[in-house]
């Protein structure tokens, strides 16, 4: 490879990571007229903005989203978070690039180093140095007894210690020198975490919190899937599970999606029941699931057992007849998830939202309960649900916390921004107002000045920072897409007469330096 190939192949090594991307001008533009309309939005109905880290315990969203979920089960980004300390070092000393163990002298090499190790992490447990969990201190138990084995083992060659040499090494290797931590993979399980941290419980109830920031999960990226995807969310924690709060939850997504003008937005809602009626409506639904087993591909048998209301999501075509015929949980509702599920739906009438009820709509996540309802949006094929959202009412214990009514949504916004795009939505990036062409010591400290004037009445001023000929000043200005140059030479600093031009029909105008705000002012007033 010659040298110029070389480098220009060491220049293009470095790229965002699959599933990720760099959003730029400008398309960001639109997603702060989103970020900011949800501000604006939210804040009518009284919610709170709330900020909450971005890796958190793995903990919180196993117990939370639920072990046999996908989220939890294959998609989280999860690693240890601990300091590089001696530990770590002994334990690379210990097992890695073991020479081959062939003599007696090399095992006991071999056990010397572990023994290091593992007398090093047995003190830092005492300390606390590396956590004080009962996994830690089984491995390290384990460990030792391996070791003490080895040690009176008759060494009579490789073969014979080589199962056991690898259950130690599998041992050294367990022992956690840290917290085990994920990204988040959502901010419901987080916002609950903050309410009873906080001891949110004293605050007037309900308590309404949004939030707006990435989330992670190691899904297959295709178009509207990303692995790191930015979410629009709210919960409300707190006080009653009055329907009139789904309703109006559900309410202010319908109004901000209508601010942002968002084309073909259909809301599905269902109730899934509660910790009384769902699990005889599962023992049904699993009952008459293997009684169809055969006709289902292998995904969905699987689920029968696992969790059969997956099933229910099932959008493989084959499938779809059979799933027709099973019960539904709306015909299963006890009596009070029955009048809930009426309420939400009289309450929704009454706010003039449109909804179509959707017995399959079970969402993904363990924690959600009654109500449950997703948004689709036009023009995003197969990934088309803006928003996902539902009642959870056993979460925030379930973490610890006293028993608190809660219920929620999450809506994509690269999503969003994307079904906005299809629509022609997009606003386009705001060129400049004002490019300042000058040219001369003198013009270039009253341009500085004009700059400074121009930007503290809200202008938007390119100010170039180095002298330009006007004819490239002015070619500059019109690829920018500025609307007026404005043109400061020796002379119209001298006369106080500064000239404008209008770059969209040339024209141009002297104007005394007192009269130029108030000239701009009029003609974007004029223009917007
Ligand atoms: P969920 O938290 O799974 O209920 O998702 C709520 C919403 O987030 C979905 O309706 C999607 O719009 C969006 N979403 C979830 N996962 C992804 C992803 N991998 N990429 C982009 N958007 C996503």
């Amino acid at each position: 490879m010659s040298e110029g190939a070389a480098k220009k192949e060491e220049r293009h090594k470095f790229q965002a990571i699959r599933g990720t991307r760099d959003l730029l001008p400008p398309e960001t533009a639109l997603w702060n007229h989103v970020e900011q309309t949800a501000n604006e939005v939210f804040a009518t109905f009284g919610f709170g903005a709330i900020r909450v880290p971005i890796f958190e315990p793995t903990e919180l969203f196993a117990r939370s989203i639920g072990l046999d979920t996908d989220v939890v089960s294959k998609e989280m980004y999860t690693f240890e978070d601990y300091e590089a300390t001696e530990l770590v070092e002994l334990r690379t000393a210990a097992v890695t690039n073991v020479a081959s163990l062939a003599t007696g002298e090399a095992l006991r090499d071999f056990l010397d180093r572990v023994g290091n190790f593992i007398l090093a992490a047995e003190k830092a447990f005492e300390a606390g140095g590396i956590p004080k969990t009962p996994e830690n201190e089984r491995t390290l138990q384990m460990a030792r007894e391996l070791i003490a084995d080895l040690q009176t083992f008759r060494y009579q060659g490789e073969r014979e210690i080589l199962p056991r040499v690898a259950e130690l090494k599998d041992a050294v290797r367990q022992v956690r020198f840290g917290d085990v931590i994920s990204l988040r993979p959502e901010a419901t399980a987080s916002v609950c975490r903050a309410y009873i941290e906080h001891g949110m419980r004293q605050l007037p109830q309900p308590v309404k919190l949004y939030y707006i920031g990435p989330m992670f999960r190691r899904e297959r990226p295709q178009k509207g899937r990303y692995r790191q995807f930015y979410q629009i969310g709210a919960e409300v924690l707190g006080g009653s599970d009055a329907p009139a709060i789904d309703a109006e939850v559900i309410e202010m997504v319908m109004t901000f999606f209508d601010r942002l003008e968002l084309h073909g937005v259909q809301l599905d809602i269902n109730s899934i029941g509660c910790r009384e009626c769902r699990p005889k409506y599962v023992e049904l639904l699993r009952a008459e699931l293997l009684k169809v087993k055969d006709k289902l591909g292998p995904d969905s048998q699987r689920r029968i057992r696992t969790n059969p209301l997956r099933v229910l999501d099932s959008k493989l075509e084959s499938e779809q007849g059979t799933i027709a015929t099973l019960p539904r949980i709306t015909d299963h509702l006890c009596e009070a998830c029955a009048t809930h599920y009426s309420a939400v739906k009289r309450q929704l009438e009454m706010r003039g939202v449109f909804f179509r009820e959707n017995w399959r709509l079970v969402r993904g996540l363990d924690y959600y309960m009654r109500t449950t309802f997703e948004i689709t949006a036009q023009g995003l094929g197969s990934q088309n649900a803006v928003c996902g959202g539902g009642r959870y009412d056993g979460l925030v214990e379930l973490l610890g916390g006293p028993p608190t009514k809660g219920i929620g949504f999450a809506i994509g916004e690269d999503r969003l921004v994307l079904s906005l795009q299809e629509s022609g939505k997009a606003p386009a990036q705001p060129g400049r107002d004002v490019y300042i062409a000058w040219m001369g010591e003198r013009a270039h400290a009253t341009a500085i000045r004009a700059a400074k004037d121009l930007r503290k009445a809200g202008f938007s001023v390119e100010l170039p920072p180095v002298e330009q000929k006007f004819g490239k000043a002015l070619g500059q200005a019109d690829k920018l897409g500025a609307k007026h140059a404005l043109i400061l030479g020796d002379n119209e600093v001298s006369e106080g007469l500064w000239t404008l031009k209008t770059l969209a029909d040339g024209a141009q105008l002297k104007l005394p330096e007192p009269a130029l705000i108030e000239h701009l002012r009029k003609s974007k007033a004029v223009s917007s």
